[in-house]
């Protein structure tokens, strides 16, 4: 069943600041007991203006997979990741007010929203009936995207310039990086150096090996071949930490990016885009999964 919930206004605001995400994380499990790989979440936002809130319809992210988050992340435990291919982020500089469409939705309650106050009625994810589904897509339809979501520079190349040179860095960061705020442009210019150095400290706690498989190219062939990886995109948000960051084989860190697979902190695994999971083997630096009982 497709899902409807709320995106605060600031919080989606840093999402394009960061480097549009396309995932969601909420405190609520129905994040994830409510909605199936192939459903899509509808996300609405309530933004500011002169003559009040104005609900408005901001993405449809149809989900691709479900991980659970570090215990200390700060906007809760359940995250979806959308296929990002099948997922659109709209514009919210003149998105037409939806709150016409929101009150014609019956939900599968049969509780339709009956205050003024949209964003308070949707503090709890609904689900929403077939129909409500139809009625979201017509009106999504002629919605202009917002191109700051695709403006993003690929992870990968980013990655392999932040193991070759700065200079390379400053390039992507420049010429592709434009979706982003210039606070988060600036950030990533700096990262360079301690960039340079978690990459050393992974292949020392890890001794040069995969953290997936253990293959072991220092002991093998005499040289360092293993990549760090950052888990959460350095381009879509992810944090620039060594919690953040991972120690991969070329053949885990290529397939990683082609199947676009996802990190569940909680169970220290990838999930990889045909469901099969992967659990980390070689553990030193990430939360353990007892942190979580506490
Ligand atoms: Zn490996
Ligand atoms: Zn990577």
């Amino acid at each position: 069943m497709d899902l409807l919930a709320y995106w605060r206004w600031d919080i989606y605001r840093r999402d394009l600041d960061e480097g549009a995400g396309f995932n969601f994380n909420s405190r609520q499990s129905r994040l994830h007991s409510a909605i199936e790989p192939g459903e899509r979440l509808w996300l609405v936002t309530g933004k500011p203006t002169e003559q009040g809130t104005q609900y408005i319809v901001v993405a449809c992210l149809q989900v691709a997979a479900k991980t659970e988050n570090p215990p200390d992340y700060r906007y809760g435990r359940y995250r979806v990741w959308a296929d990002i291919k099948n997922s659109f982020y709209y514009s919210a500089a003149d998105a037409p007010d939806t709150a016409p469409l929101l009150h014609r939705l019956q939900f599968v309650t049969n509780q339709p929203i009956q205050t003024e106050n949209i964003g308070q009625a949707l503090q709890t994810m609904r689900s929403l009936t077939p129909n409500d589904s139809t009625l979201m897509r017509q009106w999504a339809q002629n919605l202009p995207l917002e191109p700051r979501a695709h403006q993003i520079a690929d992870e990968y190349t980013l990655e392999k310039a932040f193991d070759t040179d700065e200079s390379k860095v400053r390039e992507i960061i420049t010429a592709y990086h434009t979706g982003v705020s210039q606070t988060r442009r600036d950030a990533l210019l700096r990262a360079f150096p301690r960039n340079r150095q978690y990459v050393n400290e992974l292949h020392n706690l890890y001794g040069g090996r995969c953290q997936l498989c253990g293959f072991d190219p220092l002991l093998i062939y005499g040289v360092r071949a293993c990549n760090a990886h950052h888990i959460v995109y350095l381009s879509r948000g992810g944090r620039d930490i060594l919690e953040n960051m991972m120690l991969l084989c070329p053949n885990h860190h290529d397939v990683i990016h082609a199947a676009t697979a996802v990190f569940d902190f909680r169970q220290l695994h990838y999930v990889f885009s045909n469901g099969r999971r992967e659990p980390v083997v070689l553990n030193r630096h990430l939360p353990p999964q007892n942190a979580f009982t506490g």
